[in-house]
C-alpha cells in the first residue's frame, strides 16, 4: 500500500544519486545496449533515463509499481544466485511513493504511458514508444518535505550522481553510458565493451596510461583489475572501486585490503585508484543485507583480502625493490 512503499523509499531512495542507481540497474537489467541519463538540479527536479532495452509488456506495467513484484526472481533459491542487479522489487514502488513519474515502455509493439504521482496512478494508456523505456522522475521528494531538507548542496548530491554512473560504466564497459547534467555532458561511454576506454573517460587518459591490470586467482576467487602506479594518489578512498559478479560494493576491509598492496608506498592519508573486480560463486555472497544492496556480506573474506593484497604487491614489484 501507499504508507508501506513511503516507508520502503525511507531505505532505498535516500537521494537523488539512488533513484538513478535504481533506474540504470533496471535499465541495464533489461538488457540495452545505450542509456541515456539527464538530470536536472542534481535530480531534485527532473532524472530521466532513456534505454534501448527489453521494455515492459503492457500487462505488466501496473504490476511494476506494485511492491515486492520484481520479473527477476521466481522463488527462493533464486534469491542465494542472484545475478541480475535488481531482484527486490522494489525500486520503482518506492521511487514513485516520493515523485511523479511519466514513463513511456514497449517490447517493440504496442507502447505503453503510465503517470503516477505519490504513489498514485494518474494515467495509463497505449502510447506509441519505439523500444525500450523512458522514464522521467520530477520533483522527488515533493510529498515529503522532511526528507528534501536533508539534501545537500547541489554541488555534493551531483557528485554522488557523478559517482554512481562512474561505477555502472566501469562494471557495465558493454553498455554505451551518458550522463548528462543542465544540458552539460559530464560522462560518455562508447559501449565498446573495454574498461580501459570507461577508465579513461572517467578519469582521463593520462591516468590510465600510469594504470596497470591485476590478475590473480585461487580456488574460490577471480579477481581483475586495474591500479593506478602509486604516484598516483588521491585525497578520499572514493577512487577506490569494487565489485563482485558486476555488482558494485561498499567492503572496508576489501578497500583495506587493496590499500595494504600498495604497501608502504602510499603517504599517509592518500589513497589509490584502482578498480577491483571479483568473480566468486553467488552461494558465497550475501547481496541480501540492505536494501541499497550496496553492502555484503562474504564467505571466506580472509582468503579473498589475501588475494588481493597479494595481486597488487605483486603489480608493483618493480617499485619496491
Ligand atoms: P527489481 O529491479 O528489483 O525487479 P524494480 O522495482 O526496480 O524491481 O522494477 C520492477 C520491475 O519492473 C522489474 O522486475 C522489471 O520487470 C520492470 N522494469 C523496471 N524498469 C525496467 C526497464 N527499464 N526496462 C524493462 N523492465 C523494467
Ligand atoms: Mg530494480
Amino acid at each position: 500500500d501507499a504508507l508501506s512503499n513511503k516507508i520502503a523509499a525511507g531505505e532505498v531512495v535516500e537521494r537523488p544519486a539512488s533513484v538513478v542507481k535504481e533506474l540504470v540497474e533496471n535499465a541495464i537489467d533489461a538488457g540495452s545496449t545505450v542509456i541515456e541519463i539527464e538530470t536536472e538540479e542534481a535530480g531534485l527536479a527532473k532524472i530521466r533515463i532513456i534505454d534501448n532495452g527489453d521494455g515492459i509488456e503492457e500487462d505488466d506495467v501496473l504490476t511494476a509499481f506494485q511492491r515486492h513484484a520484481t520479473s527477476k526472481i521466481k522463488d527462493e533459491t533464486d534469491l542465494f544466485r542472484i545475478r541480475t542487479l535488481g531482484f527486490r522489487g522494489e525500486a520503482l514502488p518506492s521511487i514513485a511513493s516520493v515523485s511523479r513519474i511519466d514513463m513511456k515502455t514497449s517490447t517493440g509493439d504496442i507502447g505503453t504511458r503510465i503517470q503516477v504521482e505519490g504513489g498514485k496512478v494518474q494515467e495509463i494508456e497505449r502510447a506509441p514508444a519505439r523500444k525500450g523505456t523512458d522514464l522521467t522522475v520530477s520533483d522527488l521528494f515533493f510529498n515529503t518535505p522532511a526528507r528534501l531538507k536533508y539534501m545537500k548542496t547541489i554541488h555534493t548530491e551531483l557528485g554522488n550522481i557523478t559517482d554512481v554512473v562512474n561505477r555502472l560504466a566501469l562494471a557495465h564497459p558493454e553498455v554505451s553510458i551518458r550522463l548528462i547534467h543542465n544540458d552539460r555532458k559530464l560522462l560518455h561511454t562508447n559501449g565498446n565493451g573495454d574498461v580501459r576506454q570507461v577508465l579513461a573517460a572517467i578519469y582521463g587518459l593520462n591516468i590510465v596510461k600510469k594504470m596497470v591490470p591485476i590478475e590473480a586467482q585461487s580456488l574460490d576467487f577471480r579477481i581483475n583489475g586495474y591500479a593506478a602506479l602509486p604516484e598516483i594518489t588521491r585525497a578520499s578512498r572514493n577512487y577506490i572501486s569494487t565489485m563482485i559478479n558486476g555488482r558494485f560494493i561498499k567492503n572496508y576491509p576489501l578497500a583495506k585490503a587493496i590499500q595494504e598492496g600498495y604497501h608502504t608506498l602510499l603517504p599517509i592519508g592518500r589513497y589509490p585508484i584502482a578498480l577491483l573486480n571479483i568473480e566468486m560463486d553467488p552461494l558465497l555472497v550475501d547481496v541480501n543485507v540492505h536494501p541499497s544492496k550496496m553492502e555484503v556480506r562474504l564467505s571466506k573474506e580472509q582468503e579473498l583480502n589475501i588475494l588481493v593484497t597479494e595481486a597488487f604487491k605483486n603489480a608493483f614489484k618493480s617499485q619496491q625493490l
